[in-house]
């Protein structure tokens, strides 16, 4: 892994220099120009075609590819198109093993996958690791695709110990490392063959920029994952692309704060008799906790003064979100109550507040909750 400074210091400086030749502009242009003009036959820039290359989705890719540590990036319009693409080299008959607690739309698009291209899925809980030897023994299986720490119960899972049992079948792990980002976490460099981020959440991290990434460690991934990305089309606008470029400049100050409050507020909630239980992994900036009684869930968020109820995370506003009803509302109710997904869970993407109005709102939301329940209870 590249050292922090260094990290910091060509995350700040990505996309200054790009235009020296020009106007010496610090922030890279955003080339808007789908066609690129030739001087002569067999003559190129080396751009022709937006679909195929964009002079400011290179710039953002080398980024991505840089913060990861990886051989080449992608950028591409949503982290579900990320998944795609990662998915893009499989093949009726494959075989993957995932683990059992990922965000809601990657279990959709495979059970897609299953229905429709007869894809294969394992399922495996993250921790045990003879299973998992047992399970890649199979040829047909080609790929284990995790999401450490998982989403939304926050299950860390060993990306080192699933990357050395997996390859010794040659098989690839992916990781989706939205949750962590690579200032957390660096999958490659921990064994890892693909990483794919939602650059929705963390990497945009302002509520305001759909995008995803894939970022791969080897030269043959890379060739297969440009001429389908090439083919199917689902890159980045310009637009976004330098928006994208603007956020990774701040995203190890971001992530920073995010724990510390992430931290802070751990700490207080631990002894609100209204939350049962706080899942939290010891990094990042996602919470989960479980409320004490479901029917306080509603009152809860209609009390929130700060923080939103609103689905989605990584961004500098705090917004909790109910995956039983919102993010994993795909999910059966047998499959829900298996991974403890309950109506009394909620999910917490702590902001870059001040931790202790955060800590302050939902004291006083839980408070408030628990006072119209109970005038509820006396009505009736
Ligand atoms: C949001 C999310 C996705 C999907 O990304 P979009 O940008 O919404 O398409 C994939 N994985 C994780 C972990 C996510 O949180």
């Amino acid at each position: 892994m590249a050292k922090q400074e260094q990290l910091e210091t060509y995350l700040v400086q990505s996309g200054n220099r790009t235009d020296d030749q020009k106007t010496g502009a610090v922030s890279t242009p955003v080339y808007f120009s789908t066609a690129f003009r030739h001087p002569g036959l067999g003559d190129s820039t080396g751009y022709d075609y937006a679909r195929e290359t964009n002079p400011t989705r290179d710039v953002l890719q080398n980024t991505l590819s840089k913060l990861e540590n990886g051989y080449q990036a992608f950028a591409l319009s949503s982290g579900m198109a990320a998944i795609q693409l990662a998915f893009s080299k499989f093949k009726t008959g494959d075989k993957i093993i995932i683990s059992d607690d990922l965000y809601g739309g990657s279990f959709r698009y495979f059970d897609d996958l299953h229905e429709n291209y007869a894809i294969d899925f394992i399922t495996w809980d993250g921790q045990d690791f003879r299973f998992l030897a047992d399970a890649v023994a199979d040829p047909a299986v080609k790929a284990v695709w995790l999401e450490t720490p998982s989403n939304p119960t926050m299950k860390v899972i060993d990306i080192q110990k699933t990357a050395a049992i997996a390859h010794q079948y040659q098989t690839e792990v992916f990781v989706d490392n939205t949750f962590y980002t690579p200032i957390i976490q660096r999958p490659l460099d921990d064994g890892a063959d693909v990483v794919v981020h939602s650059a929705t959440k963390y990497l945009g991290g302002h509520n305001d920029i759909l995008g995803g990434a894939v970022v791969c460690k080897s030269a043959e991934n890379a060739e297969i994952y440009e001429k389908n990305l090439t083919t199917t089309g689902a890159v980045l606008d310009p637009f976004s692309c330098w928006l994208l470029i603007r956020s990774l400049k701040t995203l190890p100050l971001r992530i920073e704060k995010h724990e510390k409050n992430a931290q802070a507020i751990v700490a207080a909630l631990q002894t609100n008799p209204l939350i049962t239980q706080i899942l939290y992994p010891g990094r990042g900036g996602m919470i989960s906790f479980y409320i004490h009684d479901e029917s306080l869930v509603d009152p809860f968020l209609r009390h929130l003064k700060i923080i939103s109820f609103a689905e989605s995370l990584g961004g500098v506003e705090s917004l909790i979100t109910v995956p039983a009803t919102q993010t994993h509302a795909d999910l059966s109710e047998e499959q829900r109550q298996k991974k403890h997904i309950t109506k009394s869970l909620l999910r917490f993407s702590v902001g870059i507040e001040d931790s202790e109005d955060l800590i302050q709102d939902i004291q006083q939301a839980l408070a408030q909750a628990e006072i119209a329940l109970t005038a509820n209870a006396t009505e009736v």
